[in-house]
């Protein structure tokens, strides 16, 4: 029997050489890059013995027959698109460890009650077109058509790139899958994060993926001369701005599982011996509990509106997006977390701060996750790092959950 974490690691490194770019890692939704990634991993999944379609969007679908027609599907996950400069593991990892476990059955020429289908998303990481989870809305049936429009940085329309690739722009409704026929999703994925590392363990299961509040707050003071007004009577937008920075990272700070951060501030005039009249800052809330994370985003709002007035400035508060949180399922999160611990593994729950194709399929069918620890938890970078043995007990806790599964539907 060939060494599957082996094949694995190969077949990320192999996926990592498929890019737009000679120098670095960037394959964007229906781009050719996509189309040769598709078509290398249609070859393998028709090597474990699956029948392989490309829907409209271009989520590449493999499918394993179970015993007989009818008994229900379960599928598994992750994305093949990646962002600009990428690490090879984020996404792909998920699609190979799925199919790996496939090709374990097809070596013994098991079948399950139920078939078992592993898809590649198209897009998750929204690098083109500046919107995420195009292939994952599609396959849950929650496509917004008016995303059509969408032009990407050289003016090419999303139905345009749609057809690019032989798929029909007008026909995606047609691939929602209504989820009758769905017995769950399962998703693996890379961590992106320090904490299986810090816990000395290779793996855990998914929480919760975190909701999250994307929020535009403004200062407005007034602007004056650097040298000639007195810091007494001063209304300096800045200063407003950096207090409340710094009351962010404390609220965060204060509250388990919560994360926030405020990534860019624009000040108006922006000049060196100018008083700030105005600044911008863009905030980033995430927490794996709703109300936990609006009691937050009130109480943020509240210390802004405090600060502008001990300053006697004004302030402003956009909500730019919100997402709720989506907790993953918990029978189906229990029987991942059964497969963990027969295989020895003390079971972490994690939460997830990043957003993934798994909060898209929970539409239409219960979720479960399973975190791969990686290298300092680096992703979204060439850095981006697993360990072979790491991906070894990812295929087997994943064989075991299907096993598990099996012995449930018997
Ligand atoms: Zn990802």
């Amino acid at each position: 029997m060939t060494d599957l974490a082996a094949t694995v690691m190969e077949r990320c490194e192999a996926l990592g050489r498929v890019s737009e770019e000679p120098e670095l890692l960037v394959r964007p939704f229906a781009s050719e890059a996509m189309r040769r990634t598709n078509g290398l991993v249609a070859d393998w999944m028709r090597a474990a013995g699956m029948t392989v379609l490309s829907d409209e969007i271009g989520n590449l679908i493999g499918r394993y027959e179970g015993r007989d027609e009818g008994d229900g599907t379960l599928v598994f996950g992750s994305h093949l698109d990646t962002v600009r400069d990428a690490g090879k593991y984020d996404g792909p990892l998920g699609v190979m460890v799925a199919l790996a476990c496939v090709e374990r059955l097809h070596q013994r020429n098991e079948r399950l009650p139920f078939a078992v289908e592993v898809v590649g998303f198209a897009d998750e990481e929204g690098l083109r077109f500046g919107t995420t989870f195009l292939g994952s809305s599609v396959f849950a049936g929650t496509f917004d058509p008016r995303l059509l429009n969408l032009e990407d940085a050289d003016g090419v329309k999303l139905s345009d790139a749609v057809r690019s690739l032989g798929g029909d722009p007008d026909a995606l409704a047609k691939d929602g899958r209504d989820g009758s026929d769905l017995l769950g999703y399962c998703e693996v994925h890379i961590e992106q994060g320090p904490v299986l590392e810090r816990l000395g363990l290779p793996v855990s299961v998914v929480s919760a993926i975190a909701g999250q509040s994307r929020i535009s707050v403004g200062f407005v003071g007034e602007a004056g001369h650097a040298g000639t007004v007195p810091m007494e009577g001063r209304r300096d937008a800045l200063c407003a701005a950096a207090e409340f920075v710094l009351v962010v990272e404390e609220t965060a700070r204060s509250q388990p599982g919560m994360v926030a951060t405020v990534g860019y501030i624009t000040t108006h005039p922006g000049a060196g011996n100018v008083i700030p009249a105005e600044t911008t800052l863009g905030l980033d809330l995430r927490h794996g509990d709703d109300p936990v994370r609006q009691r937050s985003v009130q109480s943020l709002r509240e210390r802004a509106e405090g600060i502008a007035a001990a300053r006697g400035e004004e302030y402003r508060w956009q909500v730019r997006q919100e997402s709720h949180a989506v907790p993953t399922d918990p029978e189906l999160t229990a029987l991942l977390a059964r497969a963990v611990e027969e295989l020895g593994y003390r079971v972490e729950h994690l939460p997830s701060g990043a957003g993934h194709d798994a909060a898209q399929v929970a539409e239409i069918t219960p979720i479960a996750m399973l975190f791969v620890r990686c290298k300092g938890g680096i992703s979204h970078n060439p850095a981006e790092s697993v360990k072979q043995e790491d991906v070894a007990v990812a295929i087997e806790v994943t064989s075991r959950f299907l096993a598990l599964a099996a012995e449930e539907r018997r």
